[in-house]
Parts: structure tokens; sequence; C-alpha cells
């Protein structure tokens, strides 16, 4: 009896509770305070996300709690850290990124000190307080009996509550949100150092002196839910009162994953070389090689699959580098204008400017203002099924008229160009057929993007022939590779990589 009473240690399984708990409700909260539900049977589902999370936290506290010296650093640095982390979270509603290590480290760490104010140090304060007390009880009234034992149970909890379907919504919340992100900032930068100089050099170049070539990457829209393209409903109504618009009803996209269809759209992958895509560099070096000043505006996290090809550009933006997919508030399209008009500056006159938004993401409620919820009713809650077919489809089309919006913005910044604005998606979404929603599973209505053309009545009249080819092909059936070979014959660029049979600009 006493042997099992000296293993299990109530007095230390006590203090981890503890500790575990007030984790739960000091810091882990804050990832859940906003995430919208609409019944009991949602809040039972976040609840036991929060008990997952508080349950990873027990394992990782364990771990660290059974040899003093360890606890007595690690405890106060992770407490501090994670308060800040909370902070950050209920007051500006961002949370840890890689982007947002990038942008601390690398671009701007001014913007970190102008959120500091005295509430946030009497929050530091009071949990450097909370945490040395801890460490002071731990080091004079526990002793740790089997360690070997404990540190087994210990690894069995973190590897438990970091696998399978844990593991996404464990390692975007506080704390291991910290490992995880500071992990994947350290491998986007070997991806980024890869030597990828696939082309040769100076192979590509353009007999133009100024032109603004712009590529919008969407997000999720599926051709069929534009007016463009016969929708019934008026989801386009910028666009489709605009003559310079040419859209493409029929493209086909074999990738359905974001990850894994931007390297395709942006590289010489087709369905004969794939791999291509984790290769080679894309067009933008070839448009670099041209003389071209190229730009990526993100309004999405960096994934390791294109992180390479964001780089690849002069200049790379993040518009809303804390923003995570657990984080339920406006996280807008329009937020890419300001850098966007500015990557416009006369004082290049070649430019490449890539925008990625995040358009008709999930959480579709999130990506449009509240004036344009137009179509009601819309969803309540972040658990899918208890949403109708109706609210859902309502909630995605609103997102299209705020796209619709922002393009038209985009555009206008244009009109007085030599310009050319493409815009293509990175795969569709399921809307409820055969119960389907999102692009989880293959499904056919994840293979058909959104896909449209603008020129500008500058860039008409100097390329006329262009716009008419391009007209030509309105109705044809593409693979997504059109774009690669498009986009340089629509910016004037020779190159050997060019293959004019795959190319929209082709009589
Ligand atoms: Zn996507």
């Amino acid at each position: 009896m006493k042997k099992i009473s000296e293993i299990i240690n109530v007095k230390l399984y006590v203090l981890i509770a503890l500790l575990a708990l007030f984790y739960g409700f000091a810091f882990i909260l804050s990832d859940f305070y906003d995430s919208p539900f609409d019944s009991i049977y949602d809040l039972l589902i976040l609840s036991l996300q929060w008990a997952v999370v508080v349950a990873a936290t027990f394992g990782f506290l364990y771990l660290i709690v059974l040899n003093k010296y360890v606890f007595a650093i690690l405890f106060p640095i992770l407490t501090v850290s994670c308060s800040i982390l909370a902070y950050m979270r209920y007051a500006l509603q961002i949370s840890l990124t890689p982007m947002l290590i990038d942008l601390a480290f690398v671009n701007d760490a001014r913007t970190w000190f102008e959120n500091f104010n005295l509430q946030l140090l009497l929050w530091i304060v009071f949990s450097l307080a909370i945490s040395i007390g801890c460490v002071f009880y731990r080091w004079k009234y526990i002793k740790v009996q089997y360690p070997v034992l404990h540190l087994f149970i210990a690894v069995c909890i973190i590897l438990l509550t970091n696998s399978w379907s844990f593991k996404r919504p464990v390692s975007q919340r506080i704390p291991y949100v910290i490992y995880y992100s500071i992990k994947d900032y350290l491998d986007s930068r070997k991806i980024i150092q890869e030597n990828r100089e696939t082309f040769i050099k100076n192979d590509a170049y353009t007999s133009v002196d100024s032109l603004n070539v712009v590529l919008v990457l969407g997000e999720s829209l599926r051709a069929d839910h534009l007016a463009l393209n016969g929708y019934t409903r008026n989801t386009t109504p910028f666009l489709s009162r605009d003559s310079n618009v040419i859209s493409y009803p029929h493209i086909y996209t074999i990738p359905y994953y974001t990850h894994t269809s931007i390297p395709h759209l942006l590289t010489r992958a087709d369905s004969i070389s794939p791999d291509r895509a984790y290769e080679e560099e894309s067009f933008i070096s070839l448009f670099k090689q041209a003389g071209y000043k190229t730009c990526w505006i993100a309004n999405q996290e960096s994934v390791p699959t294109y992180v390479y090809f964001m780089n690849e550009c002069d200049t790379l933006i993040y518009v809303n580098g804390g923003k995570s997919l657990y984080i339920f508030d406006k996280w807008l399209d329009g937020d890419l204008l300001p850098d966007y008009r500015n990557a416009l500056d006369p004082e290049n006159p070649k430019t490449l400017t890539i925008l990625h938004t995040i358009g008709s993401h999930w959480w579709y409620n999130a990506h449009y203002p509240d004036s344009f919820e137009i179509f009601k009713p819309v969803i309540k809650s972040r658990v899918i099924k208890t949403n109708t077919q109706e609210e859902m489809i309502n909630s995605y089309d609103n997102t299209i008229l705020y796209t619709d919006f922002v393009i038209h913005q985009f555009i206008n910044e244009l009109k007085e160009r030599c310009a050319i604005l493409f815009y293509i998606s990175d795969h569709g979404e399921s809307l409820g057929e055969n119960g389907y929603y999102l692009h989880g599973e293959d499904r056919p209505e994840l293979h058909n993007p959104a896909c449209f053309i603008w020129y500008s009545t500058a860039y008409q009249k100097r390329f006329p022939e262009r716009i008419e080819q391009l007209k030509q092909h309105r109705n044809d059936r593409y693979l997504t590779d059109f774009l690669f070979h498009t986009i340089l014959d629509a910016a004037s660029i020779e190159t050997s990589y060019k293959n004019k049979q795959l190319s929209l600009i082709n009589p």
C-alpha cells in the first residue's frame, strides 16, 4: 500500500492539476472565448477541445516539474510567455504564427514594443509572481520518486494529446503554439535557403518598358457561384458590369488543397511532372530576370510548400501575420489595399504583384464585413453540421460579394495604367453536395476554381491581338497549367521555359 501511494504521489498530481487548470483559465481560454457557437452541442465540442488542450498542458507541466532545476528555469519563462500570448489574443486578436515571428525578428521589431503598456506589464508581473511562488513550493515540498516511471507517463500524455485529430487544435493554441510556431518558422527558413536555381540566368527578357501585372490568388472560390458565369444570384455586381473582364468557367485544377495548389499554379508543374512544384523556381524568377519588380502581399499564412516562392519576390508583406484559423473575428482582404497601392509605385514601371487572398475560406462570416451580409440567414456555428445548407451557401455567397468588391478596388488602381490582372482560385469548395462541405474530401466541385482576367484599356490598345486570343479561349477547357505560360506571355516575357501551346494567348 505504501508503495502505491509513493508512486501516485498525490501532492505532485494536485500541483500539476492546479497548474494545468490555472493555464486553462488564465491563458488557454483566450484561444476559445471568441469561438462562435449556437447550441449546447457546440458548447460541448468547444469544451472538449479546451479540455484536450488543458490535458496536453498537464503533460508538459508534468514533464518539467519532475526536475526542480528544470522547473525553476522553464516554468517562469513559459508562464510569462503564455501571459504575453493571452494578452495579444484578448487585446489584439492575434496569435503567435511563424509569420509573426518573421515580422518580429526580420522586418519590424518596433511593432512589438508599440503594444507594450501598463496593463501588459502588470499581467507579466502577476504571472511571474505566481510562477516564482510555484517554483518555491515545488522546491520545498515535492519529492519525486520513481522519476523514470513519471517521465514515461508524462511523455505518453504529451504524445497522445499531440496525435491524430488532437494535433491541429493543440498545436495552434497556447502553450503548444510556442513550440510549433518556432518549429514551422525554422523549417520555413530552411526551405527559403534551398538552392532551386533551376532556370538558366539571363534567359528571360522583355521589350516593354512599363506594364503592371497583378495575380490574385483566390481561396476556395468555385466557378459556378459567380454571376459572371451564370450563377442565379448576383454575386459579382462589379465584375459583371466591367466589360474588360474575361471569365474562364472551365478551368480544371488537379490539386484541391491550398498548400498543393499554389506551388502547382506558380511553377511549370503539370500532370506529367508534378514534382516541379517542389523542385523548380516559379515564374516570379523569370519576371525578375526580365526586369520586373516583384512583390507578394499575403493575407494568408505562409506554409512550407510555397514559402519559397513568397521569398522569391523582391518584397514580401504580411498584412495579417497574427491571424490563425482559430481566430473568428474579421479577417478581410480589404486589408491588402494599402500595401497593394504602395506596390504600384510609379517609380517601378514594370511590376508583378501577387496578392494571396483569404477569399472564401471557412468560417465564411469572418471574411466579409457585416455590410456585405446580403444573403441571409447566415451560419451561426463553427460546427459545420449544426448549420443548414442554406446558411452555409448564404455565408459563402456573401464572401463572393465582398471578393467582387475588393477586386473591383484592385482594378480601380490599374485603370489608368497599362495593366493586366489575373484572378485564379486555388480550388473550389463543397457546399453540401452529397453531404460534403469545405474541401477535405476529393469531390468534383473542388476541381473547378473561379478564374478570370481583366485588362486595362491601355493594355488593349497596345496588344489588341492578345485580347482577341484571350477572348477566343474563354469557353475552352484548360488545366491550371495554363497560368505559368499565359502570365509570361501577358507580360511580354520571352523565355525558353514558356510553352506557347499551353498559353491562352495563342491563336
Ligand atoms: Zn485553399
